[in-house]
């Protein structure tokens, strides 16, 4: 049984782990280090955190302009 390392919590679908391990019958995911057991994973952990990082920076420009979005609706609202 190898724990493979996987930072999202939706990892229903996943067939494939960060480390590029094709998950199987004897494989599972997990989102700490310390449960960790895949060789794979721990070479590759830096690459695979900060993708990890690059993606909530990417979630959280995302929520920057959706919030900008919605301010700019609403100033549009608010003179009308
Ligand atoms: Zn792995």
């Amino acid at each position: 049984m190898k724990a493979h390392y996987y930072p999202s919590t939706d990892s229903e679908d996943v067939e494939q782990a960060p480390c590029g391990s094709w998950l199987g019958e004897g494989s599972s995911l997990t989102g700490f280090w310390g449960n960790v057991t895949c060789r794979r994973c721990f070479k590759s952990k830096g690459k695979i955190t900060s993708a990890a990082e690059a993606d909530e920076d990417f979630i959280v420009k995302q929520m920057g302009e959706m919030a900008d979005f919605i301010s700019a609706q609403e100033s549009k609202r608010t003179t009308l």
